[in-house]
């Protein structure tokens, strides 16, 4: 079974001269990567008694993907995973999220096309959960966030409190907007997939109630999903140094950059979620190790 830890605790930090608190979401579980599991906290005890298939697509070094398979394993379903392409230095060494959702039993088809939620039913047990989980149900465990936020906000009696989380599908940020609202808090966040028009696009996918949009930032300049940038991995390591947390190498070195060039943010009290994804880590840090090594060598 898995152990979901809930409220995570929330710590004060210090970077660059700078004071925040982080939400850290990724110690809800060993198992579970951090909003992943806020996502899927619905399916987590939920009564699936007439499921018998997981179905999802994506990339094969997804977080949502491992975190799916672990969904899987532990509700007993089959899980099959759509991808459009396995490369071949991954498929003959599996590691990171990749490898994780193997070990948990996930069936990969490598196919052109993208499965259509359309095709498969529920009435015939089974369950379809679209690329990073973005879907509605994904705002109960959002919700759960937001009050936990809310409450120790209230505890500690802090005013002016913001949020900044870093965006894929956006759907974190959405239901926390969504759901913290009422309360006067602000979201903000940054695109790391594709640009602000598109973060905007995915938002109208989940509501069409502008009052739930976070604020989107926009990055120091355009980023290529999962690619590699070397003032990523030296905010990433500078992170590391400084806080002693390990971050995710995919979102968070976005979201710290974009951050220093909104330091106006800090003025306030400001949270930043801690979204999990460090298996997902594996697979980046060895990528970036073959490309930048000479930091490597310096700083570990
Ligand atoms: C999936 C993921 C995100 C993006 O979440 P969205 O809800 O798709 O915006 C951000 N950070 C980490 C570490 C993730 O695993």
């Amino acid at each position: 079974m898995v152990e979901i830890n809930l409220p995570t605790p929330i710590e004060k930090l210090h970077f660059e001269g700078m004071e925040f608190f982080l939400k850290r979401d990724d110690l809800i579980s060993l198992e579970f990567s951090g909003n992943k599991a806020r996502k899927l906290f619905s399916f987590f005890n939920s009564d699936m008694k007439n499921i018998h298939t997981l179905i999802s697509y994506g990339s094969t070094q997804s977080n949502a993907m491992y975190s799916l398979s672990v969904l899987a394993k532990i509700r007993g379903l089959r899980f099959f995973y759509y991808t459009t392409h396995l490369n071949a230095f991954l498929k003959n060494n599996p590691h990171g999220n990749y490898l994780e959702a193997l070990k948990n039993g996930m069936e990969l088809i490598v196919s052109e096309d993208k499965p259509l939620k359309s095709n498969f039913l529920e009435d015939d047990g089974i369950l379809f959960i679209e690329e990073g989980g973005r879907d509605s149900y994904a705002n109960n465990g959002l919700k759960i966030l937001a009050d936990e936020i809310v409450e120790w906000r209230d505890k500690n009696q802090l005013s002016n409190l913001s949020i900044f989380l870093p965006s894929g599908t956006g759907t974190t940020a959405l239901f926390l907007q969504k759901n913290i609202k009422q309360h006067d808090i602000k979201v903000y966040t940054t695109p790391c997939v594709g640009d602000e028009f598109y973060l905007l696009e995915q938002f109208g996918m989940l509501s069409s109630d502008k009052k739930d949009y976070p604020t989107i930032l926009k990055s120091p300049k355009k980023y290529h999903f999962g690619k590699l940038y070397r003032e990523s991995y030296e905010i990433w390591l500078k992170l590391h140094d400084e806080t002693h947390i390990e971050f995710d190498m995919v979102y968070d070195p976005i979201g710290f950059l974009t951050l220093m060039q909104h330091k106006e943010l800090f003025s306030e009290n400001l949270l930043y979620i801690h979204q999990g994804g460090l298996i997902g880590n594996v697979s980046m840090l060895e990528r970036y190790k073959r490309k930048f090594d000479e930091n490597i060598k310096h700083k570990r």
